[in-house]
């Protein structure tokens, strides 16, 4: 349903309408990244994002969180030994709220939460292959040829060889003690990073997600903080 985005705007709690006019014509208001010339246009709230000062402005429909998740805490909505990424969060709307996707225990970085489905749908599925770039530290001699067997795929033991994924080589340690890479893998296998490592000689002593699809880890979040997608996040993720 379609209304006026001053009206909307006033009704969201912006302020009466010459208030809301003020927000605009400061260019503070923005419709799908548009700024708009004034608040007669009409708007759908369900259908559009409507942000002031970057913020995403409710009646939004769904809430999306960046969590930079610690290790020792499982990504999972309940669990009865461990703390889960959902303790970490607090919310009004919690209970709707789930992890899109899943890091191990003992791994760090970006973690997605909403309770947006579809999004979290065409982020997970396999058909789309989400690029996932991966921060690692690893042990054990990296191959001449690493960058080539990611490239060209990995026989982990699955019933297909992984898809061709890009490895970069941030420091390459000759004793083989703690190398350093960043991985683009375009699938979510169970332990997927560990597992291509593993085929390919070295072991993962540390790792990070860096990215998932448009979505940064923004380094200013303490391990363990969060804070909300911005409009501009959220529009580029869909
Ligand atoms: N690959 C892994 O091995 N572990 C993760 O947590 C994510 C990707």
């Amino acid at each position: 349903m379609t209304e006026r985005l001053d009206k909307f705007l006033a009704n969201a709690g912006f302020g009466t309408r010459s208030e809301v006019k003020k927000l605009i014509k400061q260019k503070r208001v923005q419709v799908d990244g548009e700024i708009p010339r004034n608040g007669d246009g009409r708007i759908d709230p369900e259908k559009q994002i409507i942000s002031v000062d970057s913020e995403m402005v409710s009646s939004q429909k769904h809430e999306y969180i960046l969590l930079h998740k610690p290790a020792g805490c499982v990504t999972a909505t309940k669990d009865n030994r461990d703390t889960t990424v959902m303790d970490l969060i607090d919310s009004r709307i919690k209970d709707r709220l789930f992890p899109v996707g899943r890091l191990d225990k003992d791994t760090e970085g970006l973690l997605l939460i909403t309770d947006d489905g579809p999004l979290a749908h065409q982020l997970l599925a396999p058909k789309r292959h989400v690029p996932k770039t991966y921060y690692a530290k690893v042990s054990g001699i990296l191959p001449e040829n690493v960058c080539e067997q990611f490239a060209q795929g990995l026989d982990i033991g699955d019933e297909k060889p992984t898809l061709p994924a890009e490895l970069r080589i941030l420091e390459r340690d000759p004793e083989g003690i703690s190398s350093e890479i960043e991985l683009t893998i375009h699938e979510g296998r169970f332990h997927q990073v560990k597992r291509m490592c593993h085929a390919a000689g070295c072991e993962v002593t540390y790792l990070k997600r860096i990215s998932m699809g448009t979505l940064k880890l923004d380094e200013s979040l303490e391990k363990g903080a969060y804070r909300q997608l911005t409009a501009e996040e959220i529009e580029k993720l869909k």
